[in-house]
């Protein structure tokens, strides 16, 4: 098994996890696309299974090489909202902070494929960081600061002490939140140290865990989380739908109780974007909410997580749980329950 990050496909082929046959072609999507697994990844992964979900999301394929007509460069419009490098201010309360744009594995299906990767556009260092921080401090109404990428759980524990400690001095500034798939794709990167970094500010931080299979919540995994959990850090999950990996009622069920059971809030399930060379994984919002219909007749309240798509071309988020309200224009409404059955009321 695998002791170091894979990171091209005659790694992947060394590890039979691609047949020989294949690596021209995948060599030319690896041009386009940068290729990582970690160890953890890599032995979850069933060689044996064609249709393995973990395979799915981090193998690649010659599917990636098709672009369709709707997909987008720039996805959900970050650029337009940046108006320093390294920052987008697309809400008014809140902005991400891109500090990386390397991460610990690459997932076939990222939003932000064409900006991350060890082509993308530079890790804020320096200068450029500082104006990001000036921005940020300058700007009084942002009370969250999001740290995304790029996994920013990617940099060791003393940048990340830095950021914090120049974000504990912003009094505006009251919530932390942190977008990684680090817990689950290299556990161990989770220290004493790196909680303390994260924590050392005093605002309240939030760790948004990105895993999209029940299998990814392994023991190592669980008590990465509960690390986590007792140095003070709240945890939710961020998972994308996507066709082959997660998109059966069992398979979401699973994971959103894992969640639960390892202390996660079940917080976004994200329709995938129109990133280029995606549409293998892309199933119609119609699936998705009948989906999330059935999640709700089957599992406690607090395992349900938002369905959310975000808009191509910057027009932000839409929850898209459909709408349960019908009004009828004499104060009264009719509601439907969970069974789709409608219901007067008052
Ligand atoms: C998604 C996103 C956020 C965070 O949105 P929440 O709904 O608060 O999770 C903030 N800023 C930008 C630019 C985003 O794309
Ligand atoms: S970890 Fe996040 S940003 Fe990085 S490749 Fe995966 S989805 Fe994209």
């Amino acid at each position: 098994m695998a002791e170091t990050t894979l990171r091209s496909v005659a790694d992947l082929v060394a590890q039979g996890l691609v047949r020989e046959e294949e690596t021209t072609r995948l060599n030319a999507v690896a041009e386009r696309y940068a290729i990582a697994l970690t160890p953890t990844v890599r032995a979850l992964i069933d060689p044996t299974d064609p249709h393995d979900p973990i395979a799915a999301q981090y193998i690649p394929s010659a599917a990636e090489l098709v672009d369709h007509p709707a997909e987008r460069l720039d996805p959900i419009g970050d650029h337009p909202h940046s108006p320093v490098e390294g920052i987008v201010h697309r809400y008014p309360d809140r902005v991400l902070l891109k500090l990386v744009h390397v991460c610990p594995v690459y997932c076939r299906f990222c939003f932000r494929r064409e900006m991350v990767g060890p082509q993308g556009d530079g890790s804020l260092t320096g200068e450029r960081l500082e104006t990001a921080l000036d921005y940020i401090a300058a700007n009084t109404g942002i009370w969250e600061v999001i740290l995304t990428g790029g996994d920013p759980l990617i940099l060791s524990p003393r940048r990340l002490r830095d950021v914090s400690e120049r974000l504990a001095a912003m009094d505006h500034v009251r919530v932390l939140r942190i977008h990684t798939r680090v817990p689950a794709v290299d556990p161990e990167r989770i220290t004493a140290e790196m909680v303390e970094a994260l924590t050392l500010s005093g605002k309240s931080v939030i760790l948004a865990l990105h895993a999209n299979h029940p299998r990814e919540l392994t023991p190592e995994v669980r008590a990465a989380c509960r690390r986590l959990s007792a140095g003070g850090v709240q945890l939710v999950s961020q998972s994308v739908l996507l066709k082959g990996v997660n998109d059966d009622a069992d398979t979401l069920t699973a994971l959103m109780r894992g969640f639960v059971e390892t202390g996660v809030k079940p917080y976004y399930l994200h329709h995938p974007d129109m990133a280029p060379g995606t549409g293998h994984f892309r199933l119609s919002v119609a699936e998705g909410q009948a989906l999330m219909r059935e999640l709700r007749t089957r599992i406690s309240g607090i395992c349900i997580p938002h369905y959310i798509l975000d808009l191509p071309g910057g027009h932000g988020k839409v929850a898209l749980g459909e709408d349960a309200v019908r009004d009828l224009g004499d104060g009264r409404y009719a509601v439907r329950d969970r069974n789709g059955q409608e219901h007067l009321y008052p």
